[in-house]
């Protein structure tokens, strides 16, 4: 069985409009996802937000901080923040998810992320533990935090102490960055030699179409030839919905994921299967 898992960070004002749309087609789908929210955006927008998303079974709500603070130096975006940080913005964000849409909250997903995730950060893996997470999810790049993220399957920070913590990765482009949506210049991002060049466009993706066919495509084809455990995106509700407001590459992704009979799932329901499989 592999899981398709559509997931959502949700981290800008710009997400709003974004959500709006994501969510229109999945309740017409009947397809779950999961919200990854950065919870200062409910300071401001709190009742749209329980509008959109509270009390809806295909939805889980998960944490991504309380102002995006990343956990692990980036070379080109931003550096880790400080650990007397880490209880407002992995403690204290937890808490204002689950005040505010009534349902525990067991999933993290660090912004940013990195090449191998929180692998080796102690000290931020013992205050996720501590605070009930039971998965985060932020192994989201290639080697040297080059793209597309290679597909990888689950795994545990047992090495770390954390058995029953689960790393469950991302896979392939942060769509911001295919569609040139926050940084506008040429950036260093590419391997070589190329890995996926099925996944490589050679400019910017300009339609739902190119998004697809070079994103999501590549890597569902990848995880039913590999039959990994998971497959999920970084999408982020703001720049999904300057390229494509109808969210056609959303929908031809999660119609390509059914046709492959990949299921859809929220991270937590993937979260719970992984319970009983061994750690790989
Ligand atoms: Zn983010």
């Amino acid at each position: 069985m592999i899981h398709f898992l559509p997931s959502y960070d949700t981290e800008a004002p710009g997400c709003l409009e974004g959500v709006k749309n994501i969510v229109r087609v999945h309740e017409r789908l009947q397809a779950p996802a999961t919200f990854f929210i950065v919870a200062r955006l409910l300071e401001e927008k709190k009742s749209e937000y329980q509008a959109l998303l509270k009390d809806n079974p295909l939805f889980e709500i998960a944490c991504h901080t309380y102002t995006h603070m990343p956990l692990v130096d980036t070379p080109r975006f931003g550096k880790a923040g400080t650990p007397d940080r880490y209880h407002r913005e992995l403690v204290e964000s937890k808490k204002l998810l689950e005040d505010t849409f009534e349902t525990p909250v067991v999933g993290f997903r660090t912004p940013v992320g990195a090449p191998d995730g929180l692998r080796g950060k102690e000290e931020a893996l013992s205050v996720l533990r501590q605070a009930g997470y039971t998965y985060i999810s932020s192994a989201a790049w290639g080697p040297d935090f080059s793209l597309p993220a290679p597909l990888r399957s689950p795994f545990t920070y047992a090495e770390e102490g954390y058995p029953e913590l689960w790393e469950i990765p991302v896979c392939g482009w942060h769509e911001n960055l295919l569609k040139g949506h926050n940084v506008k210049q040429p950036i260093l991002l590419l391997l070589f030699p190329v890995q996926m060049p099925e996944a490589v466009p050679q400019d910017y993706v300009r339609t739902p179409e190119e998004e697809f066919r070079y994103n999501s495509k590549p890597f569902i084809d990848l995880a039913v030839r590999e039959q990994v455990p998971e497959v999920n995106f970084a999408w982020h509700p703001w720049s999904l919905t300057i390229l494509d407001p109808n969210m056609r590459m959303v929908e031809m992704t999660i119609n390509y994921a059914r046709e492959n009979e990949l299921r859809l799932s929220t991270f937590s329901e993937l979260r719970a299967a992984l319970q009983t499989r061994p750690n790989g």
